[in-house]
């Protein structure tokens, strides 16, 4: 199959068969493709529809996101994860707006600079958003190029990753970049899906090595197993007059700029931690530990309940807040968080 051919027949296919009713596909901007492309980073359509739709109406365009204050995007962000993919977000609106003037830069390399943008995705924003002429290779397209040319390994790996940059750059189109690039997306999603991939429905099936070979479940290569680190917490819920005492984490790191509870690795830590704090209380109650997973360990969190935790002094108010339990609050919460304040709002755990 020719390059031109293969392109000629994905486009068909996208004429047809492609996605062209999602929100961030109706007024394109280069900011508004941006956000979409950051949120849909390791989340599904499905999920990012919603909170793109809320976001975009908070923060319409490049200045009212720069101007934001950061509890209001990461409180936007409460629930889709990957919290980095935030921050980086609102930094990069503010460095557009000092060193671009305020307009979302239209070279490759210029994308490229701000936080949070690799090469796949600044390709993706300028060839969706203004239909320049760059390759992208994110995982949906990592999958079909890794089956169609039965590619083997690992693409985390650099030399198979650039592999699949040759590949895609060989078969990217000069004409109709924009819907090419939306086409494979479309396509790694809904047929060249990681399982039970359509075949049947695929515009590139006749020259496909993986379907040809019977081979589609080894491609793309995985991941070399690890076996994750596990790490236990305690999170420290003291409870005032059903009110909870939280803090914002600091700005990098796990959780970096959320709101959470303060936290000890053993209990023994528990009175210098109340000390410290100014707060008073005769007893604790350990509640059942949950396990929360990140890409790179386990933690295995233990929450405490400090009931009756009575203010000797002020709380540091900037850091430190008393939340009313069951009232919305409006700031960035991870998922761990959310879920102990939601158990605690049904009455499980109060
Ligand atoms: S034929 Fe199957 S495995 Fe090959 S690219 Fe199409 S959907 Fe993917």
């Amino acid at each position: 199959m020719s390059v031109t051919e293969f392109s000629t027949l994905i486009l068909n296919w996208f004429d047809q068969h492609g996605r062209k009713n999602l929100p961030w596909q109706q007024q394109k901007t280069p900011y508004s493709v941006w956000v979409s492309e950051i949120m849909l980073q390791q989340t599904q359509v499905v999920t990012v529809i919603p909170y793109f739709q809320r976001f975009m109406q908070s923060f319409p365009d490049l200045a009212a996101l720069a101007n934001a204050k950061q509890d209001d995007v990461l409180h936007h962000w409460t629930g889709l994860g990957y919290y980095a993919r935030a921050r980086n977000l609102h930094k990069a609106a503010k460095m557009i707006c000092e060193q671009f003037n305020g307009e979302f830069p239209t070279t490759l390399e210029e994308v490229m600079s701000l936080p949070g943008i690799g090469r796949s995705t600044a390709g993706a924003v300028l060839s969706l958003s203004l239909g320049q002429h760059h390759s992208i290779l994110d995982g949906n397209v990592k999958r079909v190029l890794a089956r169609f040319a039965a590619v083997e390994g690992w693409p985390g790996n650099k030399a198979v990753e650039q592999k699949l940059w040759l590949l895609a750059d060989k078969f990217t189109p000069a004409q109709r970049c924009g819907d090419y690039t939306q086409a494979m997306m479309d396509m790694g999603a809904t047929i060249c899906t990681r399982s039970s991939p359509k075949c049947s429905d695929c515009p590139v099936q006749p020259m496909c090595q993986a379907y040809s070979s019977g081979r589609q479940a080894d491609f793309p290569g995985k991941k070399p197993k690890k076996t994750l680190p596990e790490r236990s917490t305690f999170m420290l819920i003291p409870v005032w007059q059903q009110q909870v005492l939280m803090f914002k984490r600091p700005p990098t790191g796990l959780w970096g700029g959320l709101w959470g509870f303060h936290q000890i690795d053993e209990l023994e830590q528990l009175s210098d931690f109340m000390t410290g704090l100014g707060l008073m209380a005769d007893d604790y109650e350990k509640l059942p530990t949950f396990r929360h997973t990140f890409s790179h360990f386990h933690l295995d969190i233990t929450p405490v309940m400090i009931p009756q935790a009575q203010v000797e002094n002020q709380v540091n108010e900037t850091d430190n807040r008393w939340v009313d339990v069951g009232q919305p609050i409006g700031l960035g919460l991870a998922a761990p968080t959310k879920k102990i304040l939601e158990s605690l709002s049904n009455g499980l755990l109060l």
